[in-house]
C-alpha cells in the first residue's frame, strides 16, 4: 500500500479501507485551509497503481472490506474513465463493499457535468464528500473556495440526480460577524435546493499557514463568538426545508447537534437554545488549529 502526503478522511469513514487514488489537491487556493498549502503538489496515481493497492488490500482483507475511501483531498478530479475504472475493480474484488467514497469539490463536478456522474455511479461510486462551506457568494469570493452558489446547486443536483449520496460540510462562522445573516439564509437556500443526504456542521477555526489567519490577527476579520455561532446555526436550521441527516460531528464545534430533519428541527434548537443560557467562557476557548 503506498501513500503520499497529508491523509485526510471524514469521521463517518473512520473503518473504511484507505487506497489513496490522488495526492493533494488540484484547487489548493482556499484561504482557511492548510491542509496541502506545504504541499505535495496535486498529482493522479496511475489507476494501474491504485489497482495494484486495491489487489494487495485484498490479498490482507479478504473479501471483507466493506467501506472503501479513496484520498486525497479532491479526487473527484481525477480522470472520469480512470475514477470509473478504480472503482468498477473495486466493486468486483470486494463483493460486500456497501460504500465507495471521494472527497469532491462542486468545481470539480460541475466540470464533468451530469452524464459523467451518471457514468461514476453506474461504475460504484456511491457518496462524495463535498466541502460547500458557505452558499453566500461573498463569502465563497472570499474564501476563494472556485465555485459559486449556483455552480454548488448545480453540481450538488448533479449528483443526486445520478444517484450518488452527498454530504456537504457547512463552515459556521465562516463569514465573520459582517455576513453571518447572508450566510445562513443563503446557505440554507443552496442545501434546500440540493436536499443532501448529510449536513456536516463545522465551526470556523483559523488555521496556521492561512490567509484567513493573517485577516484574523490584523483584525480585518471579526470572528463570531460561541452565542454568535449558535444563533447562526440556529438560524439555518429553522430555513432548512429537507430531508436530510444533520451532525456536527467535529472537534471544531461548541454543541453536538444530531438528528433528522425537518423532524428532529424543534430539538435541535431546543438544544441550541439550552446552549445559548450559558456564559460564552463556557465553551471551548479560542485556538488556532494545526490540523
Ligand atoms: S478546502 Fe478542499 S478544495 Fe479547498 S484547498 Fe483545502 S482540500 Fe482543496
Amino acid at each position: 500500500m503506498h501513500y503520499e502526503g497529508p491523509i485526510y478522511r471524514p469521521p463517518s469513514e473512520a473503518n473504511s479501507l484507505l487506497v489513496q487514488a490522488t495526492v493533494g489537491c488540484p484547487h489548493n487556493r482556499c484561504t482557511f485551509c492548510m491542509v496541502y498549502k506545504n504541499g505535495p503538489s496535486y498529482r493522479v496515481r496511475p489507476a494501474a497503481d491504485v489497482i495494484a493497492d486495491l489487489d494487495e488490500a485484498r490479498t490482507l482483507y479478504g473479501d471483507s472490506v466493506r467501506t472503501l475511501f479513496f484520498p486525497a483531498g479532491n479526487t473527484i478530479a481525477m480522470p472520469t474513465d480512470a475514477l470509473c475504472r478504480i472503482c468498477a475493480h473495486a466493486r468486483k474484488i470486494f463483493p460486500h463493499l456497501a460504500r465507495v467514497t471521494v472527497y469532491g469539490s462542486s468545481q470539480y463536478i460541475h466540470k464533468k457535468g451530469p452524464d459523467e456522474m451518471k457514468r461514476l455511479a453506474d461504475a460504484g461510486l456511491s457518496r462524495i464528500h463535498v466541502g460547500l462551506e458557505s452558499g453566500d457568494d461573498v463569502i465563497l469570493r472570499l474564501i476563494k473556495k472556485g465555485a459559486t452558489a449556483r455552480q454548488h446547486t448545480q453540481a450538488g443536483q448533479w449528483a443526486m440526480a445520478a444517484g450518488i449520496q452527498l454530504s456537504l460540510y457547512v463552515v459556521l462562522g465562516i463569514g465573520g460577524a459582517a455576513r453571518t445573516l447572508p450566510h445562513a439564509a443563503r446557505t440554507a437556500d443552496v442545501l434546500n435546493r440540493i436536499a443532501p443526504d448529510f449536513i456536516r456542521l463545522r465551526t470556523f477555526v483559523p488555521k496556521v499557514h492561512t490567509p484567513m489567519l493573517k485577516m484574523v490577527e490584523s483584525g480585518a476579520f471579526k470572528m463570531l463568538g460561541p452565542h454568535g455561532v449558535l444563533k447562526e446555526a440556529a438560524t439555518m436550521i429553522r430555513l432548512l426545508d429537507v430531508p436530510s441527516r444533520l451532525t456536527s460531528d467535529h472537534y471544531t464545534n461548541y454543541i453536538d447537534l444530531e438528528g433528522c430533519l425537518p423532524g428532529c428541527r424543534n430539538r435541535l434548537l431546543s438544544n441550541i437554545g439550552d446552549a445559548m443560557k450559558r456564559p460564552e467562557t463556557d465553551f471551548r476557548p479560542f485556538f488556532v488549529g494545526d490540523q
